[in-house]
């Protein structure tokens, strides 16, 4: 699977670029729409502004933060504005705890609102205006029950057919409509449709509803509506009294646009405008609240904040950086088509922006015990060991040696496979910051297995560099036994095995199967055991580090001192940089 033409389409991050003037930055069509406008002084001297829409039934996930980049990026650049908007139309699926989240999400991607919203905040003016395209005999109450629209709306080739209610006086739609508002209909039993055509080639305009009779309580306006907007409705008037200039959201709202324009038109209200992009998609990767909501029901994982969950909350929880999405979201820019992009590439952001931060430690995952029999007992030294190669004012460190160490399992081998350049018996290598050590014999248990290696080290090698300049083939990394901290290491995987996770074999379908099968069951590995060198004591919630040879590790929400618990962020290997040089 390849990344899509959206790769080469959308601004790179670049220093120079941010200096440049506006026209000669690298753009997509959003912008240089908004460019024109300014230009042509569309909106007079207001200034560009956008709005982020979530609905509150869900956590964000990275798909929303390319949304959120695009909002709030591009009106910051033109000196806009962005407001949060919840679109809080649908009771039954909205909570205070989702609309908490978000605003925590957005916060921590680096972005800060303008003017806080929600469209619940509008349901008297949408009501008003309801009544007004009655009043001017573009809408009316239809009987007709949900399913029986459905079958009125005709198809793609098939005209729709009028509702026999359509032609209502003007005065039985206000009072109809007056009395769907004061609760004395049950739910389902009537509508407010739009009067527009039933013949549109666009379903969208085949009289849609405007207003659905429900009785639940909102978390905001309680038990004030037992009728409540559709999105359609709310979603562009809610724009215009924001005096959005520039609203955008994904491709799949296109077909909408005319009857966005049609209310806005039919209301002789601000002119919002909007714009339509493609939706991100990842491979190994769901982005639709429902289902992830399904994930977290069901207890497939922790929660919505399951460092494997492509949620911020999970995202961030896992150790990835805002800095580092922010760069992914500039670097796909937006397009007009959908495509999906491979994990590998957001990986590949998250690597590039720890290497910059993260200051490398030494951690042992699966430690195996090594004894140097030359080094005196009860002898300790502080070993120099520096902090980030990449940034030289993250200084240096002391790392404590002594005569027990831990390295990593898969760093020694009893009979060495060819090329296997780690340690072995006889051979010589160099431990990281320390000497040169050569393997001399082992200590097994009773099943056969190497619980310890016995080693000597060459005491001028201190440093890791021989003063006769022999050379060692390989460096490994180990924690000294008597100073280590213990600590539990979640590695994780994929949360889905299959790139598109979506996909169902045959068999799967037969067996009414769904995504859920798809789940990784490798998805996570708990280390319980490992062992971190004694700088990591301590470190706070969302720290992150190096673990050298290893990967990104952070500090979980689940850690305390008396036992730390660490997530893997992201592997050291970078499969998308690969891509790149191959390509
Ligand atoms: P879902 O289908 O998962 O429920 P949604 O689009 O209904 O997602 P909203 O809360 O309505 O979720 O989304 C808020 C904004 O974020 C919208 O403008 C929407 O277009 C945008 N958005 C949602 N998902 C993506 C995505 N995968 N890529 C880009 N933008 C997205
Ligand atoms: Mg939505």
């Amino acid at each position: 699977m390849s990344p899509t033409n959206s790769l080469s389409s959308g601004p790179a991050p670049s220093e120079a670029a941010d200096n440049a003037p506006a026209e000669a930055r690298p753009s997509n069509f959003i912008r240089d729409a908004m460019i024109e406008d300014l230009k042509s002084k569309k909106y007079g001297d207001a200034v560009i502004q956008t709005r982020f829409p979530p609905e509150p039934n869900g956590y964000l996930h990275i798909g929303h933060a390319k949304a959120i980049c695009l909002d709030f990026g591009l009106a910051d650049e033109f000196g806009g504005k962005t407001n949060l908007r919840f679109d809080d139309t649908n009771p039954e699926k909205e909570e205070q705890e989702y609309v908490d989240s978000i605003k925590k999400d957005v916060q921590w991607l680096g972005f800060e609102w303008d003017s806080l919203r929600y469209a619940s905040d509008y349901f008297d003016q949408l009501y008003e205006w309801a009544i007004k395209l009655i009043k001017d005999g573009k809408a009316y109450v239809d009987d007709l029950s949900a399913e029986e629209i459905r079958q009125h709306r005709g198809t793609l080739t098939e005209p729709g057919k009028e509702s026999p209610y359509r032609n209502r006086s003007v005065e039985e739609n206000l009072d109809l409509f007056e009395r769907m508002r004061k609760g004395e209909f049950p739910d389902g039993t009537r509508v407010l449709r739009a009067k527009i055509d039933m013949a549109s080639p666009n379903l969208n305009m085949r009289d849609p509803v405007m207003y659905r009779i429900l009785h639940a309580d909102h978390h905001r306006t309680g038990s004030k509506w037992c009728i409540y907007p559709m999105y359609d409705y709310a979603h562009g008037q809610s724009d215009s009294m924001e005096r959005v200039t520039h609203s955008m959201c994904t491709l799949e709202f296109e077909d909408h646009r005319p009857l966005y324009n049609w209310f806005i038109q039919n209301l002789g209200i601000f002119p919002s405008r909007q714009y339509e992009f493609d939706r991100l998609s990842l491979t190994y990767t769901l982005l639709s609240k429902r289902k992830l909501l399904k994930l977290v029901q069901e207890k497939l994982v922790s929660g919505w904040d399951d460092p494997r969950m492509p949620t911020l909350s999970g995202i961030r929880r896992r150790g990835y950086t805002p800095e580092a999405l922010r760069n992914f979201c500039n670097a796909i820019g937006v397009s007009k088509t959908n495509g999906i992009l491979e994990l590998a590439m957001l990986e590949h952001f998250v690597r590039e922006d720890l290497n910059k931060r993260a200051p490398r430690v030494m951690a042992v995952l699966r430690p195996l015990k090594v004894v140097i029999d030359n080094y005196p007992d009860g002898q300790v030294e502080q070993m120099e060991a520096v902090n980030n190669p990449e940034d030289e004012s993250a200084g240096k460190r002391q790392v404590p040696f002594s005569k027990v160490l831990y390295i990593e399992q898969d760093d020694f081998r009893e009979v060495p496979p060819k090329k296997y350049y780690r340690l072995s018996p006889g051979v010589e290598v160099r431990l990281r910051y320390g000497y040169f050590i050569t393997a001399k014999g082992v200590v097994k248990n009773d099943k056969g297995e190497v619980i310890e290696v016995h080693c000597t080290y060459d005491p001028a090698t201190k440093g890791g560099n021989a003063p006769d300049g022999r050379k060692v083939k390989s460096t490994i990394h180990w924690v000294s036994a008597a100073h280590a901290i213990e600590a539990e290491v979640r590695v994780y995987d994929n949360l889905f095995s299959k790139e598109d996770p979506n996909q169902l074999t045959e068999a799967q379908i037969t067996e009414g199967k769904d995504f859920i099968a798809n789940l990784n069951p490798n998805s996570l590995e708990v280390i319980t055991h490992a062992k971190l060198e004694p700088s990591l004591a301590n470190a706070p919630v969302e720290t992150r580090y190096q673990f050298e040879r290893l990967g990104y590790f952070c500090v979980d929400s689940d850690s305390n001192p008396a036992k730390p618990v660490f997530n893997r962020t992201v592997a050291l290997k970078d499969i998308w940089a690969r891509i790149e040089k191959r390509s």
